[in-house]
C-alpha cells in the first residue's frame, strides 16, 4: 500500500515512511491511494477472530513494509486483557433496546485514545530501533492525549516524551495519572500559563527547524494515520458483536455514534464503511463547539476564533477546528486534491472558512453521515437518565454521543455509542448530575497521593528547549 497527500502530491510513500511524520511536505493529510475492499465472505471468517489476530488483519493490508511475523507480534502485544481489561477489548454493553455502549475506555488512561496510542508506542519502538534512530516527542496537553501518549511510549526504547501541561489547570485525576510516572524516558513540564502558551511554545521549537533536526522533534498528534488505522478494527469489532448470534432478524447494518472533536474517531468509522463493513448511519455528535454540526447541517465549515470556542464539561470534545476533517472532505470530492487544497489551504487563510457547492453537499448523504449538537444541561440530563432509568454510569463526552444518538434511531438497525472516557475522569459533572462519587477502576484508588515527577518552567521557549538539550542523552 502507498500513501498520498489530500492535497495533491501523489509521491507515493510507504507505510514506514509516513508513521514518524506528520503533515505531507504540502500540508496536506496522508491517505492510501484506496481502500481495500473487505467482502462478505472475508467478514464472515474474521467474525470469529481474537481482537488482535483482526487488528492484524486488517493492518496487513495498510502495512507491507513490516514483515508479517513482526506486525503480528506487535499487534499481540498490545491488544491484551492486562491492558484493556476484557479478552473483547471492546465489549459491548446494552443500554436500552436498540442502543448499545461500545466500551473503547478501559486502556490504562480511561480514554478512547489508548485504543490507538498503545499500537503507536509499539510501532515506533519498532520502526526506530530497525532505523537505528531516536525520538523526542514534543506535545501539549490540557488531559486526554497527553497522558495516552505518556502511557504508551513510557519505557519504550529510542523515545523520550517532553509533555507540556498548564500548571494546576488540569483535573487532579488526570495531574496524578500523567505526574506519577516514574519512567526516566517521561518528562511532564508544567509551565506557568494556560493551554495556548503550551501550544504556543510546541509550535515555536517545531518551527525552528535546525533544533527540531538536531533534536530529532516529533509528535503524536492525531491526524497521523497510523492511529487512525488502529481506530478502524474496532468499528468492525462492534459490527461483529452487534451481529452476533442472531439467527434471526439478523441486522444486516448497524450505526455508531461517536463523539466527535477533531474528527479522528468518526473518520475511522468512514474508512471502515468505505472498506465495506455494513454501517448505515455514522452520527458526528458535537458538544457547544459545534464546527462539525454546522458542516452537516449547511455545508459551511467555519473554523472558530479564540472568543467563539467555549470550555465545555466535555472538554476532549472542545475544537476550533477539526484536525481530520479534511481527510474526508478529499474522499468526498472525489479525491480531488486541487479542490481539497483550495478549500483547506486557500479559502481557510483568506475567509476563515468555505461553503461547499450544492452539488457538493449533496454527496455527503451517500456518506452516510447525519450529525447533533449536545449542551452542558443535555449532558447532565443524559448521565442522570442512563444512570437511574438504563443501570449504566457514563461520562460526559459519552453522553453527548447518546443524546445525538437517540435522534438518529432507525428501526432494526442497531445503534452502537462509542465510549471515549470513563465518568472516573469527570468526577465533578458526575457529581452534579447524580450528587454521587463516579465509579473507579480497580487499582486507581488513590492515585492522587502516589509521589509526582515533574519540572515546574516559566512560559519561555528557550527555557523548554534548553531543557530538552540537557535531557537528550
Ligand atoms: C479525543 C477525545 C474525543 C474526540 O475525538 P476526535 O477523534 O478528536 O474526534 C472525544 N472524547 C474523548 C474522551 C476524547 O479524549
Amino acid at each position: 500500500m502507498k500513501y498520498l497527500s489530500t492535497r495533491g502530491d501523489t509521491t507515493p510513500r510507504g507505510f514506514s515512511d509516513i508513521l514518524l511524520e506528520g503533515l505531507a511536505p504540502d500540508g496536506g493529510l496522508y491517505l492510501p491511494t484506496h481502500y481495500p475492499q473487505v467482502d462478505e465472505t472475508t467478514l464472515t471468517r474474521w467474525r470469529r477472530l481474537s481482537y488482535a489476530d483482526l487488528a492484524f488483519e486488517i493492518l496487513s493490508l495498510y502495512i507491507d513494509d513490516i514483515p508479517a511475523a513482526d506486525l503480528k507480534a506487535l499487534v499481540h502485544r498490545t491488544y491484551t486483557r492486562e491492558v484493556f481489561g476484557t479478552d473483547a477489548i471492546v465489549p459491548l454493553r446494552r443500554v436500552e433496546d436498540g442502543i448499545h455502549i461500545e466500551a473503547l475506555s478501559n486502556g490504562p488512561t480511561l480514554a478512547f485514545k489508548d485504543m490507538a496510542m498503545q499500537l503507536l508506542g509499539n510501532l515506533f519502538e519498532y520502526e526506530l530501533a530497525r532505523r537505528g534512530e531516536e525520538l523526542n516527542i514534543l506535545g501539549a496537553t490540557s488531559g486526554d492525549t497527553g497522558s495516552a501518549a505518556e502511557y504508551a511510549m513510557r519505557g519504550k526504547r529510542g523515545v523520550r516524551v517532553f509533555m507540556l501541561s498548564p500548571k494546576g489547570r488540569m483535573s487532579a485525576f488526570q495531574q496524578a495519572q500523567m505526574f506519577s510516572l516514574q519512567d526516566a524516558n517521561i518528562h511532564n513540564l508544567s509551565i506557568e500559563g494556560v493551554f495556548d502558551d503550551c501550544q504556543d511554545i510546541v509550535k515555536a521549537v517545531s518551527n525552528h527547524l535546525d533544533f527540531k533536526r538536531r533534536w530529532k522533534i516529533g509528535t503524536v498528534n492525531s491526524i497521523n494515520w497510523a492511529r487512525l488505522l488502529a481506530q478502524v478494527v474496532y468499528y468492525f469489532a462492534g459490527y461483529f458483536q452487534a451481529t452476533s448470534g442472531r439467527v434471526q432478524a439478523t441486522p444486516e447494518r448497524v450505526s455508531f455514534a461517536v463523539p466527535s472533536g477533531n474528527f479522528g474517531n468518526v473518520c475511522a468509522g468512514h474508512v471502515a464503511r468505505m472498506m465495506g463493513v455494513p454501517i448505515h448511519r455514522l452520527v458526528v455528535a458535537t458538544n457547544e463547539n459545534d464546527v462539525l454540526d454546522e458542516f452537516f447541517r449547511t455545508g459551511t465549515y467555519r473554523v472558530r476564533g479564540t472568543a467563539e470556542t467555549h470550555e465545555t464539561s466535555s472538554p476532549s470534545m472542545d475544537i476550533s477546528k477539526a484536525s481530520n476533517f479534511e481527510r474526508f472532505v478529499f474522499d468526498l470530492l472525489g479525491r480531488d486534491g486541487g479542490r481539497t487544497k483550495a478549500l483547506f489551504a486557500d479559502a481557510i487563510a483568506k475567509e476563515g472558512g468555505f461553503t461547499l457547492t450544492a452539488d457538493e453537499f449533496a454527496r455527503v448523504a451517500g456518506f452516510g453521515f447525519v450529525s447533533g449538537r449536545s449542551t452542558h444541561a443535555d449532558r447532565l440530563a443524559t448521565i442522570r437518565d442512563a444512570w437511574q432509568r438504563c443501570g449504566t454510569m457514563i461520562d460526559t463526552h459519552t453522553a453527548d454521543g447518546l443524546k445525538v444518538a437517540r435522534e438518529h434511531l432507525d428501526a432494526g438497525v442497531p445503534m452502537l455509542v462509542l465510549e471515549t472516557a470513563l465518568p472516573a475522569k469527570f468526577a465533578e459533572t458526575i457529581r452534579e448530575a447524580l450528587g454521587r462519587e463516579p465509579e473507579r477502576p480497580a487499582g486507581l484508588e488513590g492515585i492522587e497521593a502516589l509521589p509526582k515527577r515533574f519540572t515546574v518552567l516559566p512560559a519561555d521557549t528557550d527555557r523548554v528547549k534548553a531543557y530538552i538539550e540537557s535531557h537528550c542523552d
